[in-house]
């Protein structure tokens, strides 16, 4: 079956510089969107680059050996980079989370690490510092990124089969390289991992229970994603979107579940846990189970846009004030003057909708700002 592939419009001009607000907006460690949402979670992209071509994030027929990457002087650098998220944390984030493309791409990551690591939160404890990866790198990676100060790491892991990682990922990269990863990130301690599989109905949800066999006991907390319409190439059909009530299913008729209370606010999954005591899994259903109510999630891409969900369709230009000669409560009352009125709810849109069709605009592609 052909793979439908929508052509790319350069969603990344789709932005606006933000002003420095008239009346100065004081950071207090409790900034509040329009829904009274906190500002908790900022996600980091440090490269649009990435060595995977994931069908639901990248499609190889558009990001083919001509698509124009962002050039070096256009990413924020490192210094940069963790000036605007010190601001971030002083209008209240404890937790960054470094995301692409593929972030261990960018090099030195390290460097930029031990500095996000040096910062604290606004009660001066220290901020919860992940890293979203396809773990085609972390062997190698991990114990500098242990050493640099890493927590935790996410790892993306689409299925077992080699042909299955292959159907779902388009790139030529064996399975077992991966769980090589996971094991050298375990042993440096960068837990507890998480292990997130998008689940595609009809490409890989054959390698659900797999997968759950395979951590189940293991310490790692496997995450089972429905298949969302992130960005505008992939091509999205709800008819291939399993949901994640099928997905608790099929495992509890073998490995039987109970359910656990959300960790934290803001939680994109649902968690479950063993009835045998021998660990735990998560769903994120954007698709059938909308969590936009508590979403304290902003994303920063790589070159210093400000974007307000997912799905935004428009970004807000910060580099403008981080290379100019804003001060830092300036870009404080900036970054204030665009959380304030937010009022996005995309997933609870989307589900007021007939199947397949989405809401407004042309969204932001994934690859760009970070899952
Ligand atoms: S759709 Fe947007 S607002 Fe809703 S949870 Fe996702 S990122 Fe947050």
């Amino acid at each position: 079956m052909s793979e439908r592939v929508i052509p790319l419009i350069d969603q990344r001009l789709q932005t606006r510089a933000v002003p420095i607000p008239a009346q100065a907006i004081a950071a207090t460690g409790q900034l509040r969107d329009a829904r009274g949402r906190a500002l908790r979670d900022l996600r980091i992209s440090v490269t649009d680059r990435c060595n995977f071509r994931c069908s639901y994030c990248m499609p190889k027929e558009i990001f083919d050996k001509d698509y124009q990457y962002l050039p070096h002087s256009a990413l924020l650098t490192f210094e940069e980079i963790t000036r605007v998220a010190k601001v971030f944390v002083a209008h209240g984030v404890q937790k960054l989370r470094l995301t692409g493309g593929e972030p261990l791409l960018r090099k030195h990551l390290e460097i930029l690490i031990e500095q996000l690591a040096a910062l604290r939160t606004v009660d001066g404890a220290p901020l919860d510092i992940t890293l979203t990866t396809n773990g085609s790198l972390l062997r190698r990676k991990a114990q500098a990124l242990k050493d640099a100060g890493l927590q935790r790491v996410t790892v993306s892991l689409d299925g077992l089969d080699d042909a299955v990682f292959r159907a779902m990922n388009d790139v030529d990269f064996p399975v077992a390289d991966v769980l090589d990863g996971i094991a050298a990130a375990q042993a440096v301690g960068l837990g507890p991992i998480k292990v997130n599989m998008v689940v595609k109905r009809g490409t890989n949800d054959d390698q659900i229970l797999p997968m759950a066999r395979h951590f189940k006991g293991s310490g790692v907390v496997l995450r089972f994603i429905e298949y969302m319409d992130v960005g505008a190439t992939n091509g999205w059909r709800m008819d291939e979107v399993l949901p994640s009530a099928k997905v608790i299913e099929r495992i509890h008729r073998e490995m039987p579940l109970v359910p656990l209370e959300q960790a934290a606010e803001g939680e994109t999954a649902q968690r479950w846990a063993y009835a045998d005591g021998s660990g735990e899994i998560g769903v994120i259903s954007s698709v059938t189970q909308a969590f936009c109510s508590d979403c304290n999630r902003a994303r920063l891409s790589t070159e210093g846009q400000l974007y307000l969900c997912l799905f935004a369709s428009e970004g807000h230009d910060l580099r403008h004030l981080i290379r100019g000669d804003a001060s830092d409560e300036d870009l404080a009352s900036a970054i204030a003057s665009v959380w304030q009125p937010r009022a996005d709810r995309y997933s609870e849109l989307r589900a007021s909708l007939p199947p397949d069709s989405t809401p407004g605009k042309r969204r932001v592609e994934m690859s760009y700002i970070g899952g």
